[in-house]
């Protein structure tokens, strides 16, 4: 089996997907994506294809030294998240071969089912209770939202009441027995997230996630050493190494992005890094359906998994949602907050490949805001 084409397609809200063809007739589907920069990696997917086209997608392990090593500049957001996309496929080409799902390539399944989180609330959120309370009725045991807004450089006492009356309300209304999570977002300085954490502390959330901006993860340590709060963090994380400085600070939950960090290959390993430091995987993922599949044939064969982020009626989704471009909606069906395990080949997606073709044709050029201060810097979004 050879690989004889590789394309990309530009899809809304803000995705992009790649679609590896074999002279066998089999196809793998990816999501090499850096949100707000998919052109970027849309070009650095068509580099690395230049090695792909003509070899074995069977050899995913070489393939994934090559596309990381074989270049003498490595690493980084882009890079990573086009390897990435391109490793789900060959994980995908590799299960619809083999007629099994990655889960069962990996080792086997370890659970049946996986718990997902949903998101309540957008950048600013308000109407806390009705949103929550959603969630709850449709099942879900978990819920996430932003900690706040802009946030000043140093936070009022005002802001810092508003972020606890957030948590106060979501305690109350999912009650002792359900979780919620705190996103921080990289918007508070470390010295702010530390009163943020100490002050959320009593309402028992799930973890708190990235109090500080990746940049900033040497002062790691102090934060963690100085609540008992898991602290959560590594969208902005790309790889095996870059994880480890977080692991030896005291992180308590693992959220490589499974279209950032390297894909199925390198995730696998993120978390076996993880479970090495007795640390949970929690996959960041507000992204496409190839990606969250690519995320739940990790947790299905990941012992430390703990919970599973989607982005079903994510705030800044308005112009296709994760259903869009799939055939079959089962895999990404919640029943009582969680995903079943099925025993669908490769990745156990099936997609659209005409809306996908549609799509691309009026591609999106998403970007995510620009925020400034009200004295006029630059805020972090
Ligand atoms: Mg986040």
């Amino acid at each position: 089996m050879k690989i004889t084409r590789i394309e990309t397609f530009l899809v809304p809200p803000r995705w992009l997907f790649c679609r590896v063809e074999t002279d066998d007739g089999v196809v793998g589907w990816g999501e090499p994506v850096v949100e707000g920069r998919a052109e970027v990696v849309r070009a650095a997917v068509e580099v690395l294809s230049e090695y792909l086209v003509g070899r074995d997608p069977l050899r995913i392990e070489d393939h994934w030294q090559v596309l990381t090593k074989g270049g003498f500049y490595r690493g980084g957001p882009v890079l990573s998240s086009a390897v990435a996309g391109l490793d789900q496929a060959l994980w995908d080409i590799a299960g619809k071969h083999y007629g099994a799902p990655v889960h069962a390539l990996l080792g086997g399944p370890v659970r049946d089912r996986v718990r997902v989180y949903a998101w309540v609330g957008g950048d600013d959120p308000g109407e806390l209770r009705e949103m929550i309370g959603e969630q709850v009725e449709a099942g879900f045991t978990a819920v996430k939202m932003n900690g706040s807004g802009r946030m000043d450089r140093s936070i009022s006492a005002g802001g810092l009441a508003s972020i606890v009356g957030r948590a106060e309300v979501a305690r109350s209304v999912l009650g002792p027995d359900r979780d919620f999570a705190i996103d921080l977002h990289g918007r508070a300085t470390a010295a702010n997230a530390r009163r943020i954490v100490a002050a959320v502390a009593g309402l028992h959330p799930l973890f708190v996630e990235e109090p500080l901006a990746p940049e900033y993860l040497h002062r790691l340590g102090e934060l963690t050493g100085a609540t008992e709060v898991p602290i959560a963090l590594g969208e902005r994380l790309y790889s095996r190494s870059d994880f480890l400085p977080a692991l030896t600070s005291g992180l308590a939950v693992a959220q490589p992005d499974l279209s950032h960090a390297g894909g199925i290959s390198e995730v696998r390993r993120i978390a076996t890094l993880a479970e090495t430091f007795d640390v949970q995987l929690a996959p960041h993922c507000p992204l496409g359906p190839i990606a969250l599949a690519a995320s739940l044939q990790i947790a299905f064969a990941t012992p430390n998994f703990l919970i599973q982020e989607q982005s079903a009626g994510i705030h800044y989704h308005r112009d296709a949602g994760l259903l869009d471009y799939v055939i079959d909606p089962a895999p990404f069906t919640f029943v009582e907050g969680h995903a079943r395990r099925t025993a669908l080949p490769g990745l156990g997606v099936t997609v659209d490949e005409h809306a996908v073709r549609q799509a691309d044709k009026r591609p999106h050029g998403w970007r995510n805001p620009l925020w400034r201060h009200d004295d006029g810097s630059v805020a972090e979004w």
